[in-house]
């Protein structure tokens, strides 16, 4: 299936529209999860770990490593969240694992990017901490590597 930059922003924002009240909150993710049966389940077995499991029905399960940072599981539930809702085939039993070098992984990744650090408050708070990375770390919830990747990927330095 070809997606576009541009696809998959739309569909990052539409989903953000539904459950994000706020421009921005953690709760959002939450809220995803609860209305389509998402569960997350930490696991040990590292050839599981950050996968996701599609039931038929639509509910799902996220694998996440026990020993994981908040920021690291962050993304990653809205990367399995990105496969969820630009990727299943609904109807269908499906698992995604990162890892695979295809392009939905860059598209989960996009989508989660825009999903946690909206492209038009992104660069607002980018100009305004500065372009510092730690202050955008810290105001998105993220990562440094993620807030960073981010700044690139909009061009904003
Ligand atoms: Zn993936």
């Amino acid at each position: 299936m070809y997606l576009s930059k541009q696809d998959v922003t739309y569909e990052a924002q539409r989903v953000r529209e539904e459950y994000f009240p706020n421009d921005y909150s953690r709760d959002g993710l939450e809220e995803i999860l609860e209305a389509h049966g998402g569960e997350l389940v930490y696991v040990s077995n590292e050839y599981i770990q950050e996968s996701l499991l599609i039931h038929a029905n639509g509910s799902f399960k996220i694998f996440l490593p026990r020993n994981s940072s908040a920021v690291r599981d962050y993304f990653t539930i809205a990367h399995e969240l990105g496969h969820y809702f630009l990727h299943w085939t609904k109807g269908t039993e499906e698992s995604f694992c990162r890892g695979e070098s295809n392009p939905i992984e860059w598209q989960a990744n996009w989508f989660a990017a825009e999903l946690l650090m909206p492209e038009q408050l992104f660069s607002d708070m980018a100009e305004e901490f500065d372009y510092d990375i730690n202050d955008l770390s810290d105001y998105f919830g993220v990562s440094r590597s993620a807030a960073s990747v981010r700044l690139d990927a909009l061009e904003l330095v």
